[in-house]
């Protein structure tokens, strides 16, 4: 046809439009990744007569359920569980499971898409997938939160096998729930298929540096990012939102390579900790007594807590959203601008707002797009996956080292894209072309 790239494009996202409306979280990313693609679709129109944007958009199969368990008070509890096995073209639907009360079908299609991008730029051969549920974890017991993960398991059993969708990890699903979740699929199918869940405690099939990953890859990208411009993290101050899994390791890396992070945040506020946040405390809060950040200024002298307000307007040479989506909006990225901030890295999925990435980057702030940057966790998975199946285990430092690899791979290749296509430094560009020839390869050799 002679319709041109960005005629096509166009439609493409009218139709999604039309289809679903409300999917705001969704359409966010579709645009974010197909705004940036016509350079890609003008060097490869066999792209467009093969469908690739019309199929890419549309999840192969997406499932809801039930999923029904008892309270501690004896009470019938019903929440909605997801899983959308968006692109497996490149291999098994991968992606983590999200279990938070913002959880809808929108925001899990979200990152499902998202995660077909992340997963191509690994290279570790992994389609994308997503899953979760609208339950919260926040103030359940330990026996809810088992009997909550086994419900969920009793439908999800249904879809998932290692080599038809491994899900993993993310915001409300770490080792203890995927714990729970293991142990309910060996139950239902009588097989310790190591391979079908990643995140798993090191002593049952677990991979070394898969808890740290996400967190420690972010800051290699950021480093990247840094030395590929002038100088590295070494000596930078960084201001870390969150104080989960990925921000915990941030935090630590930027530490082992001589930065400062001097912040971290929950949904109550955050803490500002001059002297670099101390992750013992951090760890001993967040992840022992599953408490509010505040309890760390109540027990570090030094550190202040502020109740409310926005961690972007505390000073720092770098940036690292690593709490949720739209966490890092206009407002916080003039006040990073204005603070002379140099470079920004996404720990979380979409955490900065389409309006935000368009001011850093106008500004000539380093912006690494979490489809690249936040790649470390799932590519983690990735070695799990294979050593799984090789029934071999890596010790921490060749498992971190491979990962560190990965992490230079993603931004090498993420870096040439956005040469190639015409911006060289704009990461967004590059990684969006990249992942996507990748997919779109893949999806036009195996025809429709
Ligand atoms: N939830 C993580 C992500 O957003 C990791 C998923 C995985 O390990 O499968 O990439």
């Amino acid at each position: 046809t002679a319709h041109t790239p960005e005629f096509h494009i166009h439609h493409v996202l009218e139709t999604l439009e039309q289809r679903g409306s409300n999917e705001r979280e969704f359409l966010q990313a579709a645009h974010e990744v197909l705004d940036t693609l016509t350079p890609v679709l003008a060097e490869h129109p066999e792209y467009l007569e093969a469908g690739v944007l019309e199929r890419l958009v549309e999840p192969e199969r997406q499932i809801i359920f039930r999923v029904p368990w008892i309270d501690d008070d004896d009470r019938v509890r019903v929440n909605r569980g997801f899983r959308v096995q968006f692109n497996s073209a490149l291999g098994p639907f991968k992606g983590g499971l999200r279990f938070h009360p913002s959880v809808t079908l929108s925001v899990v299609k979200f990152l499902g898409f998202e995660q077909i991008f992340k997963n191509a730029l690994t290279q570790q051969r992994i389609g994308g997938g997503k899953g979760g549920s609208d339950f919260d974890p926040r103030g359940k017991s330990d026996r809810e939160v088992m009997r909550f993960c086994q419900s969920f398991m009793t439908e999800l059993v249904n879809h998932i096998g290692e080599d038809i969708d491994v899900p993993a990890g993310d915001i409300g699903v770490g080792g203890r729930e995927i714990g729970y979740l293991f142990g309910q699929y060996r139950r239902l199918t009588g097989r310790h298929e190591a391979g079908v869940l990643t995140g798993k405690g090191t002593g049952w099939g677990g991979a070394q540096v898969r808890t740290e990953a996400t967190g420690y890859g972010v800051v290699y990208f950021l480093d990247e990012m840094l030395r590929r411009a002038d100088d590295g993290i070494e000596g930078r101050r960084a201001i870390v939102s969150g104080s989960g899994n990925v921000a915990t390791y941030a935090i630590e890396k930027v530490h082992q390579l001589g930065g400062t992070a001097v912040t971290a945040s929950d949904s109550s506020g955050y803490v500002v900790d001059e002297s670099g946040i101390d992750l013992e405390l951090l760890k001993q809060i967040k992840e022992v007594e599953r408490g509010r950040i505040s309890d760390y200024a109540d027990r570090k002298p030094g550190a202040h807590f502020v109740d409310g307000g926005s961690v972007w307007d505390v000073a720092g040479e770098v940036a690292l959203p690593c709490a949720t989506q739209n966490e890092l909006d206009a407002d916080g990225a003039r006040a990073l601008i204005s603070n002379g901030v140099r470079a920004v890295a996404e720990g979380a999925n979409m955490p900065t707002t389409p309006e935000a990435v368009s001011l850093l980057q106008e500004a000539g702030v380093l912006f690494g797009p979490g489809k690249a940057a936040n790649a470390g966790g799932v590519a983690t998975s990735a070695l799990e996956m294979s050593q799984n199946a090789s029934r071999e285990r890596w010790d921490f430092a060749t498992s971190e080292s491979r990962l560190h690899d990965i992490m230079r791979d993603v931004h090498d290749a993420a870096y040439a894209a956005s040469e190639r296509y015409g911006r060289p430094g704009d990461y967004v560009l590059g990684a969006n072309s990249a992942a996507f020839v990748t997919v779109a390869q893949a999806m036009v050799a195996q025809g429709v």
